[in-house]
């Protein structure tokens, strides 16, 4: 399970500068696509071979005005507390220790997780420890001087993070299409709080009558629910999260991302659930934007469908509007439902079991060159930076999602409209309703002057 990193403090001590510090270069690589707004605060990222989630909780929470303050760090130290496994408590070196850093402090204190305080603006080394000493008053004895300004002492302080995350486990060396029995297909159900989550949980269980309890092997929370579906072993992840009522998501909508993250993390299809009478919310975008980013499979599911009138011309206009909203995953199927009356209950699990075949597909390299060759006859590829674009090969290099790999001769510079071309003759011919990953690489031996290469995705 990667680990999720808080960062939490009052405002103004520093704590987008401290996230752009630890996750910069990786943010700079995350495309932007056309129609998704991205939540800058929170990011993958990896540390002494750890990769790990950094999570910015004064972007969750609303309210800079100083009567704002104190209800606004007790929401961060909520969210820290609930979500995250290490929280970093930041505090301003400049100032000294403020009321709301006290508070701050007690409320972490109380909670048992991991805390440790930087103390940043601490932007002269040889001064920085005697400036920090003052904050031992805060009670919490694993105090880091920091400079997120300038970068000093942020090694320290991520090297005592990544100590103090849970071991890593073996599921978190491959990705969890590779990890199990490959009849095991793992389903994330996330939406916005009220959407119905819990209710589709307990309609999936009562229609099974086959709630297996915790998976084996894991320890204290029944995090997982395991089911049969047409002879199929799902597991339904971190459903302890959606039945435990989180009192602060209700006030916080935008809390439910953090909810969805660590559920798709370990998943191979993400269910995303929407309130039929509450269309076009961007809370919902977001959540589809950080399935996509995750290279996960998704099923789109219009639920409270009972409540608009059942009318097909209506459900048509309602796709057609949402297929617009949702662009950048145009290839998710969308359902209309009701968790309620439990009506399409068991589609939507049919759904995600296709969707998690189509995620494993494997085409052979024959066949994906003889379509190189069609695709590239009919549409010629085009001039990359004035010179000739040559695509000489594809094969597949991975599943869970499909990879592609071109061999071409300027990798560095295929239009963006081309790959598009490409990405969705494959998933035309293949008919995958799943994301699709293409990367472009020199033929060995023809490398050009610079060896440098892309970083490969982390997912
Ligand atoms: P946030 O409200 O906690 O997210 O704080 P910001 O990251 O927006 O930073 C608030 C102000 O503190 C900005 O003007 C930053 O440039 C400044 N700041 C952040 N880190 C440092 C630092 O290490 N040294 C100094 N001198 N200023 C900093
Ligand atoms: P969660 O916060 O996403 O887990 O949402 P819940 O499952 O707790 O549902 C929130 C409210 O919506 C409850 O009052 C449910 O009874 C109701 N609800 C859930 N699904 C449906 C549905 O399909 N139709 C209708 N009419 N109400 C629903």
């Amino acid at each position: 399970m990667r680990p999720l990193l808080a960062l939490v403090g009052r405002p103004n001590v520093g704590k987008s500068t401290l996230f752009n510090r630890i996750v910069g270069r990786r943010l700079a690589l995350v495309e932007d696509t056309p129609g998704v707004t991205r939540d800058r605060h929170y990011a993958d990222t990896a540390w002494a071979g750890r990769e790990f989630t950094v999570v910015d909780t004064g972007g969750f929470v609303p309210g800079d005005n100083d009567d704002a303050v104190l209800q606004g760090v007790r929401a961060q130290a909520e969210i820290a507390v609930e979500t995250c496994d290490v929280v970093v408590l930041l505090v301003d070196g400049r100032s000294g220790p403020m009321a709301a850093d006290a508070e701050l402090a007690g409320l972490l204190r109380k909670s048992g997780k991991p805390v440790l305080v930087a103390v940043n603006k601490l932007d002269h080394a040889p001064a920085a420890e005697a400036g920090a000493a003052e904050f031992y008053r805060l009670g919490l004895p694993d105090l880091f001087p920091v400079s997120a300004e300038h970068a000093l002492g942020i090694d320290a302080l991520l090297d005592a993070a990544v100590a103090r995350f849970p071991p890593a486990t073996l599921e978190d060396a491959a990705p969890p299409a590779e990890r199990e029995a490959p009849e095991a297909i793992r389903v994330a159900i996330i939406g916005r709080p009220n959407v119905g989550k819990s209710t589709l949980v307990n309609a999936l269980l009562g229609e099974k009558r086959l709630v297996a309890g915790p998976v084996p092997g894991t320890t204290r929370d029944p995090i997982d629910t395991e089911l049969v579906h047409a002879g199929r072993r799902i597991v339904l992840t971190d459903t302890a999260g959606i039945r435990k009522k989180r009192a602060l998501a209700e006030r916080v909508e935008k809390v439910s991302i953090l909810g969805a993250l660590r559920s798709v993390d370990r998943s191979d299809v993400a269910v995303l659930m929407l309130d039929a009478t509450e269309p076009g919310v961007e809370q919902d975008a977001r959540l589809a934007g950080m399935v996509e980013e995750k290279g996960r499979a998704l099923v789109v599911l219009v639920n409270k469908w009972d409540l608009v009138a059942r009318d097909q011309r209506k459900q048509e206009a309602y796709r057609e509007a949402l297929k617009w909203q949702l662009r950048f995953v145009a290839y998710a199927p969308i359902l209309f439902g009701s968790a309620l009356e439990g009506r399409q209950v068991g589609k939507v699990l049919d759904v995600a079991v296709q969707l998690v075949d189509q995620f494993r597909f494997r085409a052979s390299t024959p066949l994906l060159n003889r379509l190189l060759a069609k695709v590239v006859d009919a549409h010629p590829a085009p001039l990359a930076d004035g010179r000739p674009l040559r695509l000489y090969y594809i094969t597949q290099v991975a599943i869970a999602p499909p990879t592609f790999a071109l061999t071409c001769n300027r990798p560095r510079s295929v239009p963006q409209a081309y790959r598009r071309y490409l990405t969705n003759q494959l998933r035309e011919t293949f008919s995958l309703r799943v994301p699709l990953h293409l990367v472009f690489r020199e033929r060995p031996g023809h490398s050009s002057k610079k060896p440098a290469r892309r970083r490969p995705r982390i997912r």
